[in-house]
């Protein structure tokens, strides 16, 4: 039993590992104006996080869309602005708004 446990949360920490390196590349390859390239690195992280039942860090979220699973890049793809206290980021490509408590 010990073993198996220990194998999954191996396994986890990978992921975890795999899921930062690529929100690397979809953040490199995002600001390069790649953003068909950005988003199959969000599908691999999303699919990642998936299987293995990692979250993504909260940083990682904020830069998803949640609806088109594009890389957001702020100035490129994404508008953001400071609403009563709260970030408002909308995504050009399908027009979806986020929004979090700004700090
Ligand atoms: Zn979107």
């Amino acid at each position: 039993m010990k073993r198996i446990k220990e194998k999954k949360r191996l396994a986890k920490k990978i992921a975890r590992e795999r899921i930062d390196i690529l929100f690397k590349e979809a953040e490199a390859a995002g600001s390069a104006g790649e953003f068909s390239l950005a988003e199959r690195y969000v599908e691999l992280m999303l699919a990642l996080s998936r299987k293995y039942r990692v979250p993504l860090s909260k940083e990682q979220k904020y830069r998803i869309c949640k609806k088109c699973h594009s890389f957001l890049v702020p100035g490129k793809n994404a508008t953001v602005r400071l609403k009563k206290g709260k970030v408002v980021i909308k995504c050009e490509k399908c027009g979806n708004y986020k929004r979090y408590p700004y700090k």
